[in-house]
């Protein structure tokens, strides 16, 4: 049996690199051979042992990759080509991929509806931190990488970017809108780079690490606020005026910070939250005008499927937005359990890894 190396989920602080089987190929799967990949902090939530998967399981949800192996039933894609997949990889037909919302596709059950469903790689079967990953309904999910753009050039696609440009299209800005971006990690940075190109006249971005903040001007905030040194709630209101912000979006997934973003919406503002929250949120009476300040929240979990891939690398591919500058380490994967203790402690001003088999 061909065998590869993968990244595989142990117990809670081991993820090693192991020997599995390469994958069978199923009528409506592709095999890619990955090229280049990274590790997320939903990544780390894994190895800490914060977000239960399979013992076993191969980690990782962002591929760049070429198509080893395509399934019988798959049409419109050769072997050799360069792709990604989305991280998230909806099936198409499901009620919730009908709706509009891939990413929470997945059967219902009488128990009723089952959130993230769309969300498989590294959580529901083998991700692609591996020589090779299998993606499943490939016609749905494949998307060929324009020539001119190399494998760290979209390497943020599949997650990040999506994710992070969420963040700004869930907040509906309009040209000339001010917003708050609260966390200028990887996300955050993404959606302070999509609020910009969404016509916001200021973004402003939010965090405590100054390396973080000179990014965050980087992918173009016009005015950082270190909330290790100044209260970014007073200090967004003096940025505005005392009007607030017409969007607010929450990329860290604490009280603090979610607690922040909706003090500082303008009334009818709208607060646009991407954290993964691991306790239960407080809505204080006062800021929310005790459900009266025309307040809207929204979320949002990273939109995967072709199309929404295809439209990220066009955006890349056009130079609106450079994000390879985010690859700030790179690892072979045979160093993978490195590239974990560097991005999970948050080592030497690291944003993201590129990790190449
Ligand atoms: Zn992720």
């Amino acid at each position: 049996m061909p065998m590869m190396k993968a990244a595989v989920f142990v117990e809670p602080g081991r993820i090693v690199l192991d020997d599995k089987p390469i994958p069978d190929v199923g009528p409506q799967d592709a095999l890619l051979r990955v090229t280049t990949t990274t590790i997320c902090g939903t990544d780390v939530h894994i190895l800490k042992g914060e977000y239960p998967v399979a013992r076993g399981l191969t980690i990782g949800h962002e591929p760049v990759g070429v198509i080893e192996k395509l399934g019988s039933a798959v049409k419109g894609y050769r072997e050799g080509q360069r792709v990604i997949a989305g991280a998230i990889t909806p099936s198409g037909w499901s009620n919730a991929c009908q709706c509009g919302f891939c990413a929470q596709d997945g059967a219902g059950s009488a128990h009723g509806w089952k959130p993230m469903g769309g969300w498989r790689f590294g959580n529901t079967i083998d991700g692609c931190q591996a020589e090779y990953v299998l993606v499943p309904d490939a016609m749905f999910n494949l998307a060929p990488v324009p020539d001119g753009l190399s494998d760290e050039a979209v390497l943020m696609c599949p997650d990040i970017m999506s994710t992070g440009f969420a963040g700004a299209e869930s907040a509906h800005i309009r040209i000339g809108d001010a917003v708050a971006v609260f966390a200028q990690g990887p996300i955050g940075l993404c959606a302070t780079a999509g609020a910009k190109l969404s016509g916001a006249s200021l973004v402003i971005g939010v965090d405590r690490l100054p390396e973080r903040l000179e990014m965050a001007r980087r992918m173009g905030a016009d005015v950082v606020v270190d909330a290790g040194k100044v209260d970014p709630v007073s200090e967004i209101l003096r940025l505005t005026g005392g009007r607030g912000v017409d969007a607010a979006i929450e990329a860290l997934g604490t009280q603090a910070t979610f607690e922040a973003a909706l003090r500082v919406l303008r009334p009818g503002g709208t607060l646009s939250s991407l954290g993964v929250y691991s306790t239960d949120l407080r809505i204080p009476l006062d800021a929310f005008a005790a459900g009266l300040g025309d307040h809207r929240i929204v979320t949002s979990l990273c939109p995967g499927g072709k199309e929404r891939m295809r439209r990220l690398m066009a955006v890349i591919e056009a130079g609106r937005v450079d994000l390879g500058a985010m690859v700030t380490h790179r690892f072979r994967l045979d160093d993978i359990e490195a590239a974990y203790e560097l991005f999970g402690h948050q080592r030497d001003g690291v944003l993201k890894v590129a990790v190449t088999p």
